[in-house]
Order: structure tokens, then sequence, then C-alpha cells
């Protein structure tokens, strides 16, 4: 089968893979029916991160073709969707919501699921089957709750959007433009987007957001001030995971107010002095997406969110290098590659 392979920083090839086999008896093998590139996958790209011969991707729906024999939630012939770590789902972490940190937890990374096939370990506890076989105009966004719907969702929740809280989203890549749609599902009754590109402050929009700040920095934190009243917003999504918007988060939060930071963090420092002034709630961290995938699935099944419409470019799997510079370069916000 045809996967990608990312050699080194830059060098992203598609090539023949081994098909993968159940190896456990708690395993499942699916067929994938789309894939995509992630805002994660630029750091290894970018060679921030160590990359040597690496399959790629952590994003996938697809149908079951095979599942081991100790398998008893999902079958051959299910539409299902998974999340980048696979969890039991039935551990105390799990069971408390965090199946990110399961204690069996395995990165879906690993196994590389921008490719024709997929294993999935832990496949009771990770895949969720839609309620019938999608439409195809479904399958972006039943593709999009795998990761970045689910990481924005988790933002928005941890961050405590909801009914009269004003909520700010630190980033205007998928998943802050997510975080949007979230922090509005969930009742937010006024949503600041940061950014400062037209097309995403467009999408920002249309997800909910209120009100645009192109300003960064202490100016985007002034900015924001003075939209709530000198206070700052109840509620911020970080979802970039630098030092310059980890940073921007905080300032831009009222004393006792939450944020939910879900960028992979990278060479982020906290001063101590500034935090202990500061008075928010820190919660973030590798989203849980598991907790939320029946809920986010059941709304785009009944078709009450479209966040499948981040992917504003789609290749065939093939052309997945041309994908990689296409998110690199800030052309696209999020990538999909047809299977
Ligand atoms: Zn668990």
């Amino acid at each position: 089968m045809r996967g990608v392979i990312m050699h080194a920083p830059g060098d992203v090839r598609v090539e023949d893979r081994e098909h993968p086999q159940i190896v456990d008896p708690t395993d499942a093998v699916i067929r994938l029916a789309a894939t995509c590139i992630c805002g994660s996958d630029l750091w290894p790209y970018r060679g921030a991160d160590d990359v040597h011969d690496a399959t790629m991707g952590h994003e996938y729906v697809g149908t079951v073709t095979e599942v081991g024999a100790a398998v008893q939630n999902v079958t051959v012939g299910d539409f299902v969707v998974g999340s980048f770590f696979t969890s039991d789902n039935t551990c105390e972490i799990c069971r408390a919501g965090y199946q990110s940190f399961c204690v069996h937890r395995t990165p879906a990374g690993r196994e590389g699921t921008q490719a024709e096939y997929a294993r999935i370990p832990n496949a009771d506890g990770t895949l969720v089957a839609t309620p019938g076989q999608p439409d195809p105009d479904l399958i972006p966004s039943l593709l999009a709750a795998s990761d970045v719907l689910g990481t924005g969702w988790f933002a928005a929740v941890a961050a405590e959007a909801g009914p009269g809280k004003t909520v700010a989203v630190v980033g205007d890549g998928a998943v802050g433009l997510l975080g949007i749609l979230a922090a509005k599902q969930l009742g937010a009754e006024r949503i600041i987007a940061m950014s400062r590109h037209a097309d995403r402050q467009a999408l920002a929009r249309r997800f909910g957001a209120t009100d645009i700040v192109e300003e960064r920095g202490s100016a985007g934190v002034a900015r924001i001030r003075e939209l709530t009243d000198g206070l700052g917003a109840h509620s911020t999504i970080e979802a970039v995971g630098t030092q310059e918007s980890m940073t921007q988060a905080i300032r831009s939060t009222r004393a006792g107010g939450h944020v939910g930071y879900v960028g992979v963090s990278h060479d982020v420092t906290l001063d101590g002095q500034r935090l202990f002034h500061s008075g928010v709630h820190l919660h973030g961290g590798p989203a849980p997406v598991r907790r939320f995938l029946p809920e986010l699935i059941q709304l785009i099944w009944d078709r009450e969110i479209d966040p499948g419409v981040v992917f504003d470019l789609t290749l065939p799997l093939e052309e997945a290098a041309e994908g990689y510079k296409a998110m690199d370069e800030r052309r696209a916000i999020k990538v999909l590659l047809t299977v």
C-alpha cells in the first residue's frame, strides 16, 4: 500500500509500505476514506522536531476491514472515526475523560495514517462508528472531528467557554478556527478572533467570531481589554504553542478566567512572577478527543456544524509533498488527502 514517509525536514515522499496487519487481538485495520496534514506535522517538516524516515499522519476516518479476536465494539464494514492517541476507554484516566493520557495509549502517528490503510490498536476504546455509511460530503467534517475539531472543542471546554462569556482565540489555524466554532456551540456570548489574514478572518466570522483583533503582543492585549471594559476575556483559547502565543493568551485573560491551551508547546517558558500575578486558570495539553467524538459525530451527522470547511486544499495522497509545502507556506489552512 501507499503511505507518506518524512525522510528528513522538508523531505516528504509517498512510498510503498507494508500492508498493516492485526498484531494484537485488540487491533483493527481500517481502509482510510480520507486523511490530512496537521499543523503539528509542520514542526518536524520545519526541523523544529527531529525526524528521520518517519511514517506520518494521525488523523483518520475510514472503513474497518479487519478486527482482532478481542474486538467487540466495531465490526468489518463499519465507518469509523478515531483520534491521535488510541485509548482503552476503560482505565481510570479514560473514565475521567482524559483518554489522551490513557495508561494504555499509543500514538496513531506511529502507525502513520497518511496512507491507504492503518492498524488501530485499542480498537474498542478508540474507534467510534458513525450511525451509518456517511454521505461523501460529510467525510471532511468527520475527518476534522478526528483532531482539529476535537482539539478546538477541548480548548473551548478547558477555557470554560459558555453562556455569558467572552472568548478570545489566539491562533487562526484550523484548531483556532474550530475553537471558535466550539465556543459558539457552547453558547459563548462574544468571540474575539486574533487574525491578520482576510481569508481566515472570513472563516472565523462564519464559525461565530463577533470581533476580529489584528494586533499582536501588547497592542493585541490592549485591544482585547478595550473590547472587555478593561478586564480581559473570561476564556482564552491558545492554539499555536509558541512563547508569543502563550504569553498573549495569559495576558488577554482576566483574573479568575481560564486559558485552554492546545498548541503543541515548543520552547515555551512561563515567568513565575507573571503567572502568579495573572490569577488565571491554565488547562490544556493533548486533547482527549475521544471524550467528545460521539457528540461531535452526531452534530456533523445532523448537519448542525460543518467543520470540514477548514480544508481549503484537497490533493490526492500521491501529492502529499505539495500539501506539506502549501501548509508550510501558509497557502493552505489545512490539506485533505484523498485516498
Ligand atoms: Zn485508558
